[in-house]
C-alpha cells in the first residue's frame, strides 16, 4: 500500500484528478471518498467519468444512493454511490448494494466509511479535507496500481499540483 498527500487549489484541479484517475480506471476497481460535505467527492467523481470517456452528467447519488452511467454502446461503467443516508452497513447488504462490487463497472463510493466492513481491501481510497478553495488530499492504493498512479502524478504535475509520498 502507497500513501501520496497532495493538495488542490481549485474544484477544477479536484476533477482534472479525477480525470486523470478515470483514464487508468479498470472494471472492478473501488474508489472510496470520504471527506466531509463540500469537500469535493462529487466534484472528483465528475471528473472521474469524463476520464473514462463518459459523457453523462454526474449528479449526486445522495438520494438514489447509486447512479448508474453507461457508455455510448448503453453498457453500464461506473456506479457512483452516496451511502450518506444508510445508517449502518446491514443497510447496505439488506438492499443489495454489494453486488455491485461483483460487477464490470468502476465502483467511486462516497461516504464510504459508512459501510467500511463491506469494502473490499484491495481499492484506492480518497480522503479530502479543507476549505475555502484548498483541499488536502491524501490517495492511498495498493502496490498494483503503482504504475498507474505514476500517470496520474505526471499528468497532475503538469497541471501544478505537487505529491508528497510519506514513506519516501
Ligand atoms: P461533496 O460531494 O464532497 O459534498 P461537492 O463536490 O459536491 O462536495 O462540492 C464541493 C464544493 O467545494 C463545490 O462547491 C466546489 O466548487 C467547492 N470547492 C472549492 N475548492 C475546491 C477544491 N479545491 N476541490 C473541490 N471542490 C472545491
Ligand atoms: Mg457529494
Amino acid at each position: 500500500m502507497t500513501v501520496w498527500k497532495t493538495v488542490s487549489t481549485s474544484v477544477e484541479m479536484t476533477e482534472k484528478l479525477g480525470e486523470a484517475i478515470g483514464k487508468v480506471a479498470a472494471p472492478f476497481d473501488v474508489i472510496t471518498l470520504d471527506g466531509d460535505l463540500g469537500a469535493g467527492k462529487t466534484a472528483f467523481t465528475r471528473g472521474l467519468a469524463r476520464g473514462m470517456g463518459l459523457s453523462s452528467r454526474v449528479t449526486s447519488p445522495t438520494f438514489t444512493i447509486v447512479n448508474e452511467y453507461n457508455d455510448q454502446q448503453g453498457v453500464p461503467r461506473l456506479f457512483h454511490f452516496d451511502t450518506y443516508r444508510l445508517s449502518c452497513v446491514d443497510d447496505f447488504y439488506d438492499a443489495g448494494l454489494d453486488e455491485y462490487f461483483d460487477r464490470e463497472g468502476v465502483c467511486a463510493i462516497e461516504w464510504s466509511s459508512v459501510i467500511e466492513e463491506a469494502l473490499p481491501e484491495d481499492r484506492i481510497a480518497l480522503s479530502i479535507s479543507g476549505n475555502d478553495n484548498t483541499r488536502e488530499i491524501s490517495i492511498s492504493f495498493p502496490d498494483r496500481f503503482y504504475e498507474a498512479f505514476l500517470k496520474v502524478k505526471e499528468t497532475m504535475e503538469k497541471e501544478g499540483m505537487r505529491f508528497e509520498d510519506p514513506g519516501m
